[in-house]
């Protein structure tokens, strides 16, 4: 039997018929519609769900949602993109079609299909980091999500690195998200700019057509002084939260998405240095922990929504 992997976004919802080793067998999309209310996307949903079965029925159904959502209760605690506070979505898609559908936080779903599919496949346990507009992550420790009381755990980009440090979009300051995002690589790099006009950071980005945070690893890679201390830098303080995670859990795998992991070895392999300097007990650790690049792309939400209604 196959199961059904949901990845329910603010702009549309994905969907993947998964089998039980984590294989998609076919997979499809809608919009979500938030703006209509949630009657409505839940009827999206149920109409994508038809849509994948095409007359079978599944052995389970996952759904990765933003926000915090409680799997016990089946409620979406409180979601900004969906506008949703409390809502009952399990109550709503059991009464639409039957299947009492699993729930996940969508960062965590593709935590869980990276440890188990991905990256960090036959590993006993995993931490997969993404580095994009925020730094979000998920924690799999012996095949399960660490989701905490009520679903709220594994809020990595949020543990302090600097305390009375740079103000996080969360409203705290010093988190590893204000320091370790692709938007934190960007405002680095437009720093550093400003600081050196004869940096060939400027030269780059206006090829590339804007600062993003391709600019300063280019720079870096071509001999460029300043693009390399912008690396360097966010090297040093993603180090920190990678330490920090190394050093709590001391997973077989940490693994990395997201546009700034698009970087490959020009991250990995200042990182894995930085880090295995800095753990404790760096000796075992340095044969223990590998940091590696994640594999399933926008994939891996649906894959680990499938893969926790297995369970
Ligand atoms: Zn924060």
């Amino acid at each position: 039997m196959n199961y059904l992997g949901l990845d329910l976004g603010g702009t549309s919802i994905k969907g993947a018929v998964v089998t039980e080793a984590g294989e998609i067998l076919r997979e499809a999309s809608r919009l979500t519609h938030a703006e209509r209310g949630a009657t409505a996307v839940v009827g999206e949903i149920a109409a994508l769900m038809y849509q994948l079965a095409q007359g079978d029925r599944f052995a389970g159904v996952g759904l990765g949602c933003p926000g915090t959502v409680d799997d016990e209760s089946g409620e979406v605690l409180y979601s900004c993109n969906l506008n949703w506070t409390n809502f009952d979505l399990r109550g709503a898609l059991e009464k639409r079609t039957g299947y009492r559908v699993r729930l996940v936080n969508d960062a965590n779903a593709a935590a869980l299909g990276e440890a188990l599919a991905g990256a960090a496949k036959g590993a006993h346990s995993a931490v997969i980091l993404t580095l994009g507009t925020g730094v979000g992550g998920g924690v799999v420790i012996g095949g399960k999500l660490l989701v905490g009381y009520t679903g709220a755990a594994s809020e990595l980009g949020h543990m302090v690195i600097e305390a009375d440090g740079l103000p996080c979009a969360c409203g705290r300051r010093g988190c590893l998200e204000a320091y370790a995002s692709a938007t934190a690589l960007v405002r680095m790099t437009k720093e550093a700019m400003a600081a050196h006009p004869e940096s060939r950071m400027h030269s780059i980005s206006a090829d590339l057509g804007g600062v993003d945070g391709r600019v300063a690893f280019a720079a870096k890679a071509a001999g460029d002084a300043a693009g390399g201390a912008v690396v360097d830098a966010y090297v040093r303080y993603l180090a920190i939260g990678v330490t920090n995670v190394v050093n709590l859990f001391f997973p077989e795998v940490v693994a990395f998405s997201g546009g700034v992991a698009n970087q490959g070895e020009a991250l990995l392999a200042p990182l894995r240095e930085q880090v295995r300097r800095a753990s404790y007990g760096s000796a075992y650790a340095k044969k223990h922990v590998r940091l590696v690049p994640c594999t399933l792309g926008y994939r891996a939400g649906m894959i680990g929504a499938a893969l926790l209604a297995k369970t």
